[in-house]
């Protein structure tokens, strides 16, 4: 009779799985950034929730001014979880987390890097390695070289000078680079699409090591395109990063939340299903998601 229980159960486990597979589930990180996260974390939620691919739970970091003891407290459970996408951009996390976070990495876990979350802990070698590129916080040459687009290529520019810039927000396009026409967060997007007011980030720099560059935008400062869409491998990990995202009306915008729902599928779980909407930008015309 157990057994027969037993089989009964597993047949049933196994129909509810093929009926719908389950979600993945995502831990998005919060708590300190130069930005309005009280806002824009929601934006990341729904967004990654509209898809219906997945389950999303927030960690919200101690302040700035948070005690030893408060931080003793902030343990993320990284492996409950098969992506994390990064809002934050403050203090430096425990030793411990640190630690926790690279091996969550390397090990396979996935990693999304969303707009200031690039500008956060400039001396942490690790996590530069992961982003690829940086902003601000005194990054420099010694952090590795500009890395934009001329002619159709890709350049590394180790000439000196600060890392991370941006000129005053408006909307821009957003065009396809590379193997970002075949790549699967990508594949079947439009070659170039209108992005809704953001901060376009100029002259980033970083190890960039294993990265590709699936997308960039011509900057008003530079007049060069830079780098918005990005994958890279970190160990058994992959990482998506997007420097687009500066407020909660850059996110609402249907090209924003397509990227991040497929670059944190991607991120995740290595393959994309969620499908390009039907309704999407067009090379003239933002979409703003409501
Ligand atoms: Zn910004």
């Amino acid at each position: 009779m157990k057994a027969f229980i037993c089989l009964l159960s597993c047949v049933f486990a196994v129909c509810s799985l093929a009926a719908e597979s389950p979600k993945i589930p995502v831990l998005i990180i919060d708590g300190q950034n130069n930005h309005n996260w009280k806002s824009t974390t929601p934006v990341l939620k729904s967004a990654l929730e509209a898809s219906g691919r997945f389950m999303v739970e927030v960690s919200t970091t101690p302040t700035d001014r948070a005690s030893a003891e408060e931080w003793a407290q902030w343990r993320p459970e990284f492996s409950k979880y098969k992506a994390v996408v990064s809002n934050y951009n403050g203090v430096i996390w425990p030793l411990q987390v640190k630690i926790a976070f690279d091996d969550y990495v390397a090990g396979g876990g996935g990693f999304v890097c969303i707009h200031a979350a690039n500008n956060a802990f400039p001396d942490w070698l690790q996590y530069n390695r992961m982003i690829g590129l940086g902003g601000w916080g005194d990054r420099d040459e010694k952090n590795g070289p500009y890395i934009y687009v001329k002619d159709q290529k890709l350049v590394r520019d180790t000439s000196p000078g600060a890392g991370g810039n941006h000129g005053d927000q408006f909307e821009f396009n957003v065009d396809l680079f590379g193997e970002g026409a075949t790549h699967p967060i990508t594949k079947g997007l439009p070659a170039s699409w209108k992005h809704c007011k953001d901060e376009l980030y100029d002259k980033l720099r970083g190890p960039a090591e294993n990265m590709k560059v699936l997308a960039t935008a011509t900057s008003q400062v530079t007049n060069r395109p830079e780098p918005m869409l990005m994958v890279l491998d970190y160990g058994k990990g992959r990482v998506f990063h997007t420097p687009m995202g500066h407020a909660d009306y850059s996110m609402q915008c249907a090209g924003f939340y397509t990227v991040l729902q497929r670059g944190t599928e991607w991120a995740a779980t290595g393959t994309v299903t969620i499908p390009v909407p039907a309704a999407f930008p067009t090379k003239d015309a933002t979409l703003p998601v409501k």
